[in-house]
């Protein structure tokens, strides 16, 4: 390498810079580029003499070695690293770790989302990585499969809202920002389809059922710009991801202009070798992951000698391996890597990692996350005064007592969720994120309810215990396998101590839920119900005739059991952050209102999967023989502290072409005497359809603060373009015809009021 080589001078373009680097480099070299190695493995290895192009998961301490050890290869390329920051820099000690997807995406608000992306990016920017593997974008469907929460949810029109929003966040202003990472959509496409909710099975969908519902938010963040996409798991139609052409070429390059870099996932080449065995071969296996259309190979490092074995045995032609390099080279000169590696700087992460600023945007999107169920009325407890100027709640009454009680009532790292310091992809945060930065919700009543209340304590159950796995200590590839957790059983004597906190209390506040070993990749459950003691916890707390409080804080919505049904309220927190606690404390005190929305619907019982809203018509009804097909809690449901009627749906102009926008109005009105933030859902539901079709699928939403007593008018637009379905052989059209807009405040068919439009 010269300093005065072409490829150095960043006077030139970046397609000449490009060449001129390609035109240098072996074959070794080339197949070095798309490998993505593990950091915590041997990096002389990954980058000496593998060469590997990118690093994963590299700690703080790993990272400047490695960038040490690129620069001096033969042409000194530099890394391109990543990381998976999916909310927050959750493996970065210190760093914000935010509500996890699934909790934001229950603000229903992609201005605030942009924001937390762009926040991870500064924080994230200033340690040495270039690239987040975010954001999901994955279709809740089998509330069982364990990568729930780390979706935005099961609709595909708010995940393609909020995921876009992501994009913008993390990849700010352009690459050439040194704020900006590099966004990447995942798992396309398909890989939540699961069978019995069963992580990375084969997923059963055609194309029209792919482009029906799968790829829509695919496509939306593709032509936002995002720069990267990841691979998920799955297999479809025999054929893995990793060799699905049409997916990977004619649809996502071809058909939506897709010019970005591709991921594998995890040893996904390794794997149709080792656990598919639909290649002999890591050689085949190369061969055909090339062909497909793969840039970067996410951890198979024997697709060093794979690759360049193919290309020896003429099964691939050395410029097949060419065209990904470039792709993958393009990014680092867009990146300006070869000027500036983008290496750690520790003055930088002095001064931004858990800034005080994104704190407060940290306590702002975990209230604004958090989703009321039912209330009886008894909250807000301390609601009606304004708050003192210590936060604490004001109170002109009595004091009160309440216990906080339960297993998440004080569990700093269940309340971040999967992807966050111990939660087990990574080795350097045994003891997970420093508690003094995680407010529980016991820290959060102590922080902020009114002076002169008591706060009182017990744990009353636990979730799990855990146990090795029978199958053995490691995966075949070597990768420790987690232990696995089994139901702790319940415990008479905490339940007792429980129960005789409540009892001495004014109100129980009981915070139960999951872990994260019951959360994340192999980790489905089999049922929904809530493990361990916490069941028999919830019956006895239910019989002290104590109002109970119920806060579900977990990685997704459970089949609750009668006793937790019968709470005096019910809060769905799923995953809130380092700041849940407190946000959940300011919540059931009234120091806040609550505006968050379900992003996804809730069963009543783990067979009523799948539960979805926006299901296809069929026939035979609604019901089981023995149960309701209705979900517990429907996509869209939320309450606030207020009452919002909705009146006099009005649309502008009944008859509106193809190309034209169906415009509507909503009256809302604050019946009660506490402000509300509601979110205004449109739904759409085509008459007669030429193929069976969902019943209606939301099409647009606006949040509108409704002052006490007041009304106003909302405004609601629907592209026409938007009002379409896929045909039997899968084309996305509009059909002229007849369509009812259906507005209103969740997706039950009960809770919208609906006006005519037809589209000619
Ligand atoms: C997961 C991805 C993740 C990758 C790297 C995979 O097992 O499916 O979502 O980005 O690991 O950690």
């Amino acid at each position: 390498m010269a300093a005065d080589d072409p490829y150095r001078d960043p006077s030139l373009s970046v397609e000449q810079r490009v060449d001129d680097l390609l035109g240098r480099m072996n074959l070794a070299e080339k197949v070095g580029q798309m490998l993505q190695l593990d950091a915590r493995q041997d990096l002389k290895d990954s980058v000496s003499t593998r060469l590997a192009g990118s690093i994963l998961h590299a700690s703080p301490r790993r990272m400047l070695e490695a960038v040490d050890l690129a620069a001096g290869t033969r042409l000194g390329i530099p890394l391109i690293t990543a990381e998976d920051c999916i909310h927050g820099h959750g493996f970065w000690p210190g760093a914000t770790v935010f509500p996890t997807q699934l909790a934001m995406a229950a603000s229903w608000d992609a201005e605030l989302v942009e924001r937390v992306a762009r926040v991870t990016a500064v924080e994230v920017s200033a340690t040495g990585i270039h690239w987040t593997f975010s954001p999901v974008l994955c279709i809740a469907r089998d509330l069982r499969w364990g990568r729930l929460d780390e979706t935005f949810g099961e609709d595909p029109f708010l995940i393609g809202e909020l995921g876009a929003a992501m994009v913008r966040g993390y990849q700010g202003r352009g690459l050439d920002d040194p704020t900006a990472i590099l966004a990447s959509a995942k798992h396309f496409a398909g890989y939540s389809e699961t069978q019995g909710g069963r992580d990375a099975s084969e997923a059963d969908l055609s194309p029209r059922k792919l482009r029906s519902w799968f790829l829509p938010p695919f496509e939306r963040v593709a032509r936002e710009g995002c720069r990267t996409f990841m691979l998920g798991y799955q297999s479809m139609d025999g054929v893995p991801i990793t060799l699905n052409r049409w997916l990977l070429h004619d649809v996502l390059k071809r058909e939506w202009g897709f010019t970005g870099t591709l991921v594998t996932d995890w040893d996904n080449v390794g794997r149709m070798v080792w656990e598919q065995r639909v290649c002999a071969d890591l050689v085949d296996a190369a061969a055909q992951a090339v062909r497909a259309g793969n840039d970067l190979v996410m951890t198979t490092p024997g697709f060093f000698e794979g690759a360049q074995t193919a290309v020896e045995r003429g099964l691939i032609a050395e410029e097949e391996i060419d065209a990904a390099v470039r792709r993958i080279l393009r990014l680092k000169f867009e990146l300006g890597l070869f000027e500036n590696p983008r290496a750690p700087d520790a003055a930088r992460q002095a001064a931004v990692i858990g800034h005080a600023d994104h704190a407060a945007l940290n306590l702002e999107v975990a209230r604004r996350s958090l989703v009321l169920l039912t209330n009886d009325g008894t909250l807000p407890l301390a609601g009606g005064l304004a708050p003192g100027d210590d936060g604490r709640a004001a109170w002109a009454g009595a004091a009160k007592t309440v216990a906080v009680i339960g297993p998440n009532a004080d569990a700093p790292q269940s309340q971040l969720g999967d992807w966050a310091g111990a939660s087990g992809q990574v080795d350097w945060m045994p003891d997970g994120q420093p508690r003094e930065l995680i407010e529980t919700v016991l820290d959060g009543f102590r922080a902020v309810a009114p002076a002169g209340w008591s706060i009182t304590t017990a744990l009353g159950a636990e979730i799990e215990r855990l146990v090795p796995d029978p199958a053995g200590a490691a995966y075949p590839d070597g990768q420790p396998r987690p232990p696995i957790s089994e139901p702790a059983t319940a415990d008479p004597a905490l339940i007792a101590e429980a129960v005789a906190v409540a009892r001495a209390a004014d109100y129980a506040v009981v915070v139960v839920g999951d872990t994260v070993a019951l959360t994340g990749e192999s980790k489905s459950t089999a049922t929904l119900e809530l493990q361990g003691g916490q069941i028999a916890l919830l019956d006895a707390l239910a019989e002290t005739g104590t109002p109970v409080v119920l806060v579900l804080l977990n990685s997704k919505p459970a089949a609750l059991p009668p006793s937790a049904l019968g709470a005096a309220a019910i809060v769905q927190a799923f995953n809130p952050g380092m700041r849940g606690g407190r946000a959940l404390a300011e919540l059931l005190l009234g120091l806040i209102e609550p505006t968050g929305r379900m992003p996804v619907s809730a069963a009543r019982h783990v067979g009523q999967q799948p539960v979805y809203y926006n299901q296809v018509r069929g026939q035979h009804g609604t019901r089981y023989a023995d149960l309701t097909q209705d979900p517990l809690f429907a996509f869209g449901q939320g309450l606030s502290y207020t009452t919002i009627e909705y009146a006099d749906l009005r649309i502008a102009e009944p008859d509106v072409s193809t190309t034209g926008v169906v415009r509507a109005s909503v009256r809302l009105t604050n019946t009660g005497t506490r402000p509300a933030l509601e979110t205004v859902q449109a739904y759409v539901s085509d008459l007669v359809t030429s193929v069976t079709w969902a019943d209606r699928e939301l099409k647009a939403y606006r949040q509108v603060l409704v002052p006490p007593g007041e009304s106003v008018i909302v405004p609601i637009e629907v592209p026409a373009a938007d009002c379409s379905l896929v045909t039997a052989d899968a084309r996305r059209v509009v059909e002229p015809g007849d369509f009812d807009l259906l507005v209103g405040p969740d997706s039950r068919p009960q809770s919208l009021i609906r006006a005519r439009f037809r589209i000619g």
